[in-house]
């Protein structure tokens, strides 16, 4: 069998979700959609359930998914509905929904659930992306709260720039928020996880960390409580074909790089198609039997080559970590002009594996 496989550690995730919840203050709704950020959203959300206040997804069918998997804690649609037909499942599932627009209230009122819904009422305080402005918001809240098909109201917001840790942005996002609901007695969540690392001031009833629980950090330098995160995910492979070479011999496609000495080449089953960035530069950094080392030519669609040249013991068969504990997925974010969030949800076709210790 190909090689290629992903440890997925599951006693990382929920030491993460801890961390998560001592900064938040209260609650952490563990975010996970996207199949937890590639992770696997049924076996994360099983391996936290015992312990989380709740769970966010990005959809409906992420949230069944989770519910036909038995999980019966409390899942917020993180985007709310994009059809109102949608209400009826919601209702069926026992779902929490955001609410961002004025068409979505309409929706609600037309609505007949069985039991009054749970809303997640969003303020654009800054993003511009979804949520409804400062100036309608009290208006719909209050249209909201006057209806029957309405239990409980959350007041929510989302930053744009808390992973900028000198930008100014994130406190003004903070002060509207604070303008428009501190007096309106609800619950809050503002948190997503570069705030709840790097904003303290950042509480609410609600954090909302999503990267964080994998162990990844949001910011590019060392930062003392991104540090305290363990990676969830290491995705590695082993070397299967090793070629010694002179100097001046190009190696792969369009020849990115020439051996400029005599050189041990280690090729690996691993590759764009698996979600490793195809354009890291030489000089990306692997770990070869545990030992960093250098990425060196282009990355192809199921391998990549590698410099063994100064890792005399490496060879065929030796073992060779992309990402992971010795080379956390935010660096190889930077070295590839990605992110480590697009990297941890891009991954493809490598077999996930899962411990539990
Ligand atoms: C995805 C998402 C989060 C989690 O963000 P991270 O940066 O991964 O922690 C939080 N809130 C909302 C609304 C989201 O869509």
């Amino acid at each position: 069998m190909r090689p290629a496989r992903a440890l997925i550690d599951l006693a990382a995730l929920r030491h993460n979700y801890r961390l998560a919840r001592e900064l938040g203050g209260r609650k952490a709704l563990a975010v996970v959609k996207a199949d937890a950020y590639g992770h696997g959203a049924v076996r994360c959300a099983q391996a936290l359930e015992a312990e989380a206040d709740g769970f966010g997804v990005a959809c409906i069918e992420e949230a069944l998914e989770l519910r036909e998997a038995g999980i019966r804690a409390p899942i917020l649609l993180l985007e709310g509905f994009f059809e109102a037909d949608e209400l009826a499942l919601i209702d069926a599932h026992h779902l929490w929904f955001v609410v961002q627009a004025e068409w979505q209230i309409d929706a609600i009122e037309r609505a007949r659930p069985t039991k009054p819904f749970t809303i997640w009422l969003k303020l654009d305080s800054g993003m511009h992306r979804l949520g409804l402005v400062a100036a309608d918001y009290r208006a719909s809240l209050q249209r909201l709260q006057a209806m029957p098909q309405v239990r409980e109201v959350v007041a929510m917001t989302h930053f744009a720039r808390a992973d900028e840790l000198d930008c100014e942005r994130t406190t003004e996002q903070q002060a509207l928020f604070h303008q428009v609901c501190d007096e309106l007695q609800l619950p809050t969540s503002l948190g997503n996880s570069p705030a709840l690392l790097g904003w303290p001031a950042t509480q609410g009833e609600w954090a909302r960390p999503g990267l964080m629980l994998y162990g990844a950090t949001p910011f590019a330098g060392p930062h003392p409580v991104a540090d305290r995160l363990r990676p969830v995910m290491t995705v590695e492979s082993k070397v299967i074909g090793v070629r010694e070479l002179p100097p001046g011999e190009p190696i792969g496609y369009g020849a990115r790089f020439v051996t400029a000495r005599p050189s041990r080449i280690g090729v690996v089953a691993m590759g764009y198609a698996d979600g490793y960035p195809q354009f890291a530069p030489n000089g990306t950094p692997v770990a070869i039997d545990g030992q960093r080392g250098e990425l060196v030519g282009r990355v192809s669609m199921d391998m990549l080559t590698i410099d063994l040249t100064d890792h005399p013991t490496a060879g065929l068969g030796s073992k060779v970590e992309l990402w992971g504990r010795r080379v956390p997925v935010s660096e190889l974010a930077l070295h590839s002009e990605g992110s480590a969030y697009q990297l941890l949800c891009g991954l493809k076709r490598v077999p996930r594996s899962y411990v539990d210790a």
